[in-house]
């Protein structure tokens, strides 16, 4: 297996959510009736002629941008040639020598923790294709019905250099991916949907090869986790042929995920096969100047920034930092209720730990999270102002869990006790001094961690109910004095 280098690249198609489609007014939306959405444009009756989009070049440009793609200033749309039931045109409007973006990467982490760099050699506009229904029907066994509803989608196709060197590098390299252009809000990805979709390429070469070996093309495989595993075999079997004595030939193959394989599905086609040539009902795109720079300001805090600033501002691990920017969506939530509060890093840990700890035991999501980002802020606020002790937040928390509640009204209702006298608190001390003379006698020799002791034993002799502050500032007035 050492013997042997898999090299990957892959193509991605992403569906734009734009309000209508690349080329005509239809309305762009998935899950209409059939046949419904279309007009002669998308149809390609003869005579109809195409007009862009400009949302779409918009989702495209804040797309290229965010992939840090170069824009080029004048890119050609093209006519990509073939046959199919599902493309009435004939053709499909896409883009070839000159596409909208080129030359991006993303940052993918490696095996051994450390980030590496993949290229995006480019990133193109197209329209997308109708689909074939080959199920579900009563007459399914002898006909294929068609539904075009789909046809003019536009679509970026992204393709990645063939810098992938692992299954699990090309899984992250998505995973990255996605959570990019989700952020940017120009595709929901949803992947059974459709809106997401993707292509692997994958060669097998002996170590230290000058040259790639020939490659295979796995084709719309519907989930991130089956692009990993196709990869996983196609690799195996690649080798296996290598080994063998033959030749991996270049084609395109289809992943069952039932059976856990790829099968031949045909030979792959060359360029040249689709006669692209420039499609003569469209200008030249021209992505001006002032355009680029107003879609600039459009883009958000990326995903893998925001976390590198959230582990400052807020002192996360790393894994929290993924919890916490996991949607651009609740990401915005957190850090706008955690501005309300007092201490910002105190909502987050509060929300992580447990909030976050007690969905993760009931495999809950946040959206059913029984508390609001209110009440963790109102939770972290009397935490910090030692109204409560932590503790007490621990028993409120669980009633919200229990009653499916918000804290608020919990802690309403529930108005925790708490011992403000001094000296009731000072005596519960003396007590917990007198049962421990070995910790004074370690808390004296210089020992100060052993207040925390102390102070554990007395907010439970108290039965979680002294303050905080007060506690804290008697034990070491005691120990000291
Ligand atoms: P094609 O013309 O067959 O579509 P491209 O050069 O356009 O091939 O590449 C398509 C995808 O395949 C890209 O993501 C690219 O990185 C990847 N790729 C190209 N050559 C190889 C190879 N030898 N092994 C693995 N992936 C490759
Ligand atoms: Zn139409
Ligand atoms: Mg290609």
């Amino acid at each position: 297996m050492a013997k042997y280098e898999p090299v990957i690249g892959l193509e991605v198609h992403v569906q734009l959510l734009t309000a209508t489609k690349a080329f005509c007014g239809c309305t762009n939306q998935f899950g209409s009736a059939p046949n419904t959405n279309i007009c002669p444009v998308c149809l390609g009756l003869p005579g109809a002629l195409p007009v862009l989009n400009a949302k779409a070049v918009e989702f495209a440009t804040l797309a290229a941008l965010a992939l840090h793609c170069e824009v080029r200033e004048r890119s050609i749309f093209a006519r990509k040639n073939y046959f199919y039931p599902d493309l009435p045109k004939g053709y499909q409007i896409s883009q070839f020598d000159k596409p909208i973006a080129e030359f991006g990467w993303i940052d993918v982490p490696t095996a051994d923790g450390s980030m590496k760099r993949i290229g995006i050699t480019r990133a193109h506009m197209e329209e997308d294709a109708g689909k074939s229904l080959h199920d579900g029907f009563h007459d399914s066994g002898t006909h294929t019905y068609l539904d075009l509803n789909r046809c003019g989608t536009p679509l970026v196709e992204i393709v990645s250099e063939p810098d992938l060197r692992t299954p699990e590098e090309a899984f992250e390299y998505l995973t990255r991916l996605k959570e990019i252009l989700l952020y940017t809000g120009v595709s929901d990805c949803n992947m059974e949907e459709g809106s997401l979709r993707c292509d692997a390429n994958v060669s097998v070469r002996l170590k230290g090869a000058p040259k790639f070996g020939t490659k295979a093309e796995v084709k719309n495989v519907n989930s991130f986790r089956y692009v990993r595993a196709a990869l996983e075999y196609e690799i195996e079997r690649q080798i296996e042929v290598v080994e063998s004595g033959g030749r991996v030939i270049q084609e395109s193959r289809l992943w069952n995920a039932a059976e856990g394989r790829t099968y031949s599905m045909r030979s792959k086609e060359q360029a040249h096969d689709y006669r692209y040539f420039p499609e003569p009902d469209l200008p030249p795109l021209i992505v001006s100047a002032e355009f680029l720079a107003e879609t600039r300001k459009k883009l958000p805090e990326l995903p893998e920034a925001r976390r590198v600033r959230m582990i400052a501002e807020y002192e996360l691990t790393e894994q929290d930092a993924h919890t916490l920017t996991a949607s651009r969506e609740f990401a915005d939530r957190f850090e706008a209720a955690a501005k309300t509060s007092k201490n910002p890093r105190r909502v987050a840990n509060v929300l992580l730990s447990e909030v976050g700890g007690r969905l993760k035991a009931l495999g809950l999501e946040q959206e059913n999270s029984p508390v609001s980002m209110t009440g963790i802020v109102l939770a972290a606020d009397l935490l910090e102002e030692g109204k409560i002790s932590s503790k007490q937040l621990k028993q409120l928390f669980d009633v919200c869990f229990e009653k499916n509640e918000d804290f608020p009204a919990v802690y309403e209702r529930e108005k925790p006790q708490q011992i403000t006298d001094a000296s009731a608190i000072e005596s519960l001390i003396d007590q917990v001094i007198a049962t421990n003379p070995k910790q004074v006698e370690q808390y004296r020799g210089g020992k100060k961690t052993v207040a925390g002791f102390f102070v554990g034993q007395v907010m439970k002799a108290s039965k979680g109910q002294a303050n905080p502050a007060l506690l804290n500032e008697l034990v070491v007035k005691k120990l000291e004095g």
